[in-house]
């Protein structure tokens, strides 16, 4: 809500209304002239004066053609309140001409409501008091004494008073609602166009986050075709070199570089794919199978004592544990936290694996002895891009995205599961990673417009 706007549309709404009204006003005084000269042609034979009454009608019909003039000129308020001047004026003069009729003095009624409408209770009561003064002066100017209408004077004063104070309070009720009314629809307004302000702001960040995932999965993708030939290359020159040569050639040894090298780069666009993927989806998109969870906690365990021959990596997990999840996704899940652990824990420190089996779920623990996580870090960690910053000892020594493990949260999180870390109690030092979800996952319902593919202008490039 902006006050600052609100306020002056309020006014400019109200004075609006005004004019209207003034504009109607004029109307109904030319309604009342119209049937006023035809009452005095048809039956104002008895009344004295009613040529000059007639006229003072013509007077009150050229007053009120005046007002719409007036309005195109000046403030409504003046102009109001100089129509209530000439209609008491007028009435005063219709008593005094007319004064053998002896309930003419209830036309000043009708000016007293008209002043109660247009301008509150206050004004009511004071144009009552002034045309009783007027009527007054009027009856003791033209009656004679002892005549009804001098008997009759004090009743209708008080009458006229009376009038002004239940037409005022009539019109506050009325006016008092109907500017609530104005503000209540002035609020409504405002609140509808900060909508539409927020719906287009909403509209168009919605846009710059498309243009974003959009650019990112062009980018991921045109990086991944020529990294996976040079990937594959690599991988069958090392081969070669290695059943050609006996001993540890210097080719081999750079092949191996180039190999390494590439491999992580394959595995830094591969996240990068995979954040795009589940933004696009609104999460990790699950497709369970059957499979033993012990088995492939058992490959991944020997995979990673091939590739780092120094350490000291132990499994302790039961014979089978049969599960209905995600293999790959688990496969992912496990192989980041064995990296991790890995990468954050001094070389030849031991790395252990537990798997333990709970009635509905299964959960699986990572621990190492290496650099842990400060505790005021422990939530964030699991954040896009967050790597841990404690100072020199970390910062960016360690390379990387900071993706791995918002990816494995989303992952789990897709399997209905959760991801935390802990400290490392047993060692004393270094962290466990730990994930627990469901033994039979059931997929969530995401996005399925979202597709894995790029926007469909790269299709068209790809082929370069
Ligand atoms: P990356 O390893 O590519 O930086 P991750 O999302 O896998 O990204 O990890 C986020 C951050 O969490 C890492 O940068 C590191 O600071 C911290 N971290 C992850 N695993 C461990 C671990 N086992 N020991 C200590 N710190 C860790």
């Amino acid at each position: 809500m902006q006050p600052s706007r609100a306020t002056p549309d309020l006014a400019r709404h109200l004075d609006d209304e005004m004019r209207t009204q003034e504009r109607q006003l004029v109307g109904v005084r030319l309604a009342v002239v119209v049937l006023g000269i035809g009452f005095l042609a048809l039956f104002g034979e008895p009344i004295q004066g009613r040529f000059a009454l007639i006229g003072l009608l013509v007077g009150v019909a050229a007053y009120s053609l005046l007002i719409p003039v007036l309005l195109t000129r000046l403030p409504v308020g003046p102009v109001a309140a100089l129509g209530v001047v000439a209609d008491m004026a007028t009435v005063t003069g219709v008593v005094w001409l007319a004064s053998n009729v002896s309930d003419s003095y209830l036309f000043y009624a009708l000016v007293i409501l008209g002043t109660a409408v247009r301008f509150g209770m206050v004004a009511s009561i004071v144009a009552s008091m002034a045309m009783s003064l007027l009527y007054l002066a009027v009856v003791l100017a033209t009656a004679e004494p002892d005549t009804a209408l001098r008997v009759l004077l004090p009743v209708r004063v008080l009458f006229l008073v009376t009038f002004g104070v239940v037409a005022g309070l009539f019109s506050r009720i009325i006016i008092g609602r109907a500017a609530a009314n104005s503000r209540l629809l002035q609020r409504l307004q405002d609140e509808e166009q900060e909508r539409d302000d927020l719906q287009d702001r909403v509209a168009r960040e919605q846009h710059a986050q498309r243009a974003k995932d959009d650019f990112l999965s062009v980018v991921s993708h045109e990086l991944r075709t020529p990294l996976t030939s040079i990937q594959g290359y690599s991988q069958l020159l090392e081969a070669r070199l290695r059943s050609a040569e006996r001993d540890e050639s210097k080719a081999l040894a750079h092949v191996r570089v180039i190999l390494s090298q590439v491999t992580r780069m394959r595995r830094l666009v591969d996240d990068l794919l995979d954040v795009n993927t589940i933004d696009r989806h609104g999460g990790a998109r699950i497709e369970p199978v059957d499979f033993d969870l012990a088995d492939v906690l058992r490959d991944a365990v020997a995979r990673v004592a091939r590739e780092q021959p120094a350490r000291e990596i132990a499994l302790n997990a039961p014979v089978s544990l049969p599960v209905h999840l995600d293999r790959e996704r688990v496969d992912q899940v496990l192989s980041n936290l064995i990296e991790n652990a890995v990468k954050y824990s001094p070389e030849g420190g031991p790395i252990r694996v537990a798997a333990i089996d709970h009635p509905h779920e299964v959960e699986v623990r990572v621990s190492d002895n290496g650099l842990g996580i400060p505790a005021d870090q422990r939530e964030h960690i699991f954040e896009r891009f967050y790597q841990v910053d404690d100072g020199p000892g970390r910062g960016r020594r360690f390379g990387g995205l900071g993706l791995g493990l918002a990816i494995s949260r989303a992952i789990v999180e897709g399997h209905g599961g959760r991801i935390w870390t802990e400290v490392n109690a047993e060692a004393g030092r270094g962290s466990v990673f730990a994930f627990r979800m469901p033994r039979a996952a059931e997929p969530a319902d995401l996005n399925l417009h979202g597709s894995d593919e790029p926007p469909p202008f790269v299709t068209g490039s790809a082929g370069r």
